[in-house]
């Protein structure tokens, strides 16, 4: 049985944005039990607050984008794959720009900043969803399952046709897998992308210090690549973010094949389209198992109320 966490203290980091480029600082900050992960836009007036909810995604393309009104905060996943890997429930995360900066790429430096403070115990009941069947989805030459597990375990594969990537696959198991298998996994992307990015004034922060590069056969990074299956590892930590967006702890297995940040959110909303794909367990309420309805965990987590 689980107990909620949050993070013992503030921490403080800054780094550049992979898309604008520019200098954005970052507060992680500890929050009350049942409030989840919250973005806050401190930048912005009135310093709004989004929710790290699979409803408040607004994008999918190149990163993961949450906005709720007129507040939008890109590239959400490495950090919230920190917080999922670390077992942290509730924080905030401030953020003085549009965008969670890159650091290194991977989620390495969010680990070691909530690492630095600590975590801490909140004694109450950790809630988590279980799957009643299976629920899947295919586009075209992508898929993405969910079945019922006992645990969460990511099982992800990719066939890139090109001679540095290929075919490679690789299983997260909750438990059993250690998360710094997957922490210090880089974001990548192709040389002959960047400038058509940078023309549509993305990835202008893009560079060999946060992405690992790639022309039409080679890695341009001098130090090569962290693992030899570095790619398939980033693509499953993409996913332990993207999960976070639940909003509750999934117990589940997950077999994603050539997927993205576009297939991860359409298969939780796709989960949660019908009640009688999962099941919610609450056990803070009542000293046994027991069915919550979705708008009522939801409630409870801060999620709906307000907003
Ligand atoms: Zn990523």
């Amino acid at each position: 049985m689980s107990l909620q966490r949050t993070i013992k203290n503030e921490v403080n980091l800054q780094g550049i944005g992979l898309h604008s480029g520019k200098l954005i600082r970052m507060a992680l900050k500890p929050a009350a039990p049942n409030q989840g992960i919250i973005f806050v836009r401190s930048d912005l007036e009135g310093a709004p607050q989004i929710p790290a909810y699979y409803k408040n995604i607004v994008s999918t393309q190149l990163a993961t984008t949450l906005g709720l009104g007129k507040a939008t905060i890109s590239t959400v996943e490495h950090v919230l794959a920190a917080f999922q890997g670390l077992g942290v429930d509730n924080g905030i995360i401030e953020v003085d720009g549009p965008e969670v900066p890159i650091m290194d790429g991977s989620s390495q430096v969010f680990c070691d900043a909530i690492a630095s403070v600590g975590l801490q115990s909140q004694l109450q009941f950790r809630p988590y969803l279980v799957l009643r069947q299976k629920v899947e989805l295919k586009l075209a030459e992508k898929w993405a399952v969910a079945e019922p597990a006992s645990r969460l375990e990511i099982q992800g594969s990719i066939d890139w046709d090109h001679p540095s990537i290929g075919y490679q696959e690789f299983c997260f198991r909750e438990g059993e897998t250690s998360f710094e298998e997957l922490a210090q996994a880089r974001t990548f992307g192709f040389l002959k992308d960047e400038e058509v990015l940078k023309k549509m004034g993305l990835a202008r922060g893009a560079s060999l210090e946060n992405t690992v590069v790639l022309d039409d056969a080679l890695i341009l990074n001098p130090q090569g690549l962290r693992f030899p299956d570095e790619f398939i590892r980033h693509k499953v930590l993409d996913a332990l973010g993207d999960f976070k967006l639940a909003g509750i702890e999934i117990r589940a297995r997950f077999r994603l094949h050539r997927a993205g940040h576009d297939l991860h959110s359409q298969l939780l909303a796709e989960i949660f389209r019908n009640p009688d794909h999962y099941q919610l367990i609450d056990r803070d309420s009542s000293k046994e198992e027991r069915q919550v309805s979705g708008l009522q965990a939801m409630l409870a987590r801060g999620f709906v109320a307000g907003f």
